[in-house]
């Protein structure tokens, strides 16, 4: 399977170790059409940009860069955190919708606007491993919480759903199948991607393959992803970033 997109990468505008122009290089090194620097949405903790208008500085710094890569397409977007059980975004619609891309995902660490969300969400999602009723408790809410992000923001991709805070599988991939928002399988982060998989195929989601970087180096690296897409024969037709030809 040949990818041709790395839809997810972070830069020093975020907690990325590689400058905006560093990871476009990188990306036009590897031979990619695509790439997208999706840095973390504001509310972060450590992680996020400094504040909203930052991904539109973003946007301007990209589009002269891009310039010296005519071959490639520079899409910049954001990897929003999922703020509050009914799926609210951590950046304004305003600025989102200035933005190519627009990746949700599911993060243990940010800063809960109300006590109700922090109580329900926020914090029994630090302590999910330590008892099975918790567990199972928090995968519902997190599935209800990115299933209200789906519904109510245009979302590209769902980025590692799994990834330490746990998810239903099949009712996360039959809206998104209804949505045409794509799961990610993430080459950056060690988690339960197969039962992703999986669950995209008996519901027809999409998948995108990104390898999540924090550096250049990693720009495009995309193998271990391509190779277990295929090892569970999940068609390639259905993978927004894999090349048919
Ligand atoms: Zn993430
Ligand atoms: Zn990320």
């Amino acid at each position: 399977m040949r990818l041709f997109a790395d839809y997810h990468t972070h830069t020093t505008y975020s907690d990325g170790r590689g400058t905006l122009a560093e990871n476009i290089e990188a990306a036009a090194a590897r031979g990619l059409q695509a790439v997208g620097i999706t840095d973390h949405g504001p509310k972060g903790i450590g992680i996020g940009v400094a504040a909203p208008e930052t991904f539109l500085a973003i946007k301007e710094e990209a589009a002269r860069i891009a310039l010296r890569f005519p071959e490639m397409r520079v899409l910049v977007g954001a990897e929003t955190s999922v703020i509050s059980r009914d799926g609210r975004l951590d950046l304004p619609e305003a600025v989102i919708n200035k933005l190519d891309l627009l990746i949700a995902g599911l993060h243990p660490y940010y800063i809960p606007e109300k006590l109700g969300d922090a109580v329900h969400y926020t914090l029994p999602n630090l302590f999910v491993r330590a008892r099975r009723s918790v567990w199972e408790k928090m995968r519902n809410t997190n599935t209800k919480a990115l299933i209200g992000s789906i519904s109510s923001y245009d979302v590209d991709i769902i980025s590692h759903p799994n990834l330490m805070m746990p998810v239903d599988a099949d009712e996360l991939a039959s809206v998104c199948a209804g949505c045409e928002t794509a799961l990610e399988v993430n080459t950056g982060h060690n988690y339960n991607k197969e039962e992703i998989v999986r669950a995209a195929a008996r519901k027809g989601a999409m998948l995108a393959i990104n390898s999540d970087a924090h550096y250049p180096h990693r720009v495009g690296d995309l193998a271990s992803g391509a190779e277990l897409v295929e090892r569970l024969r999940f068609p390639a037709e259905m993978v927004i970033n894999a090349s048919l030809n």
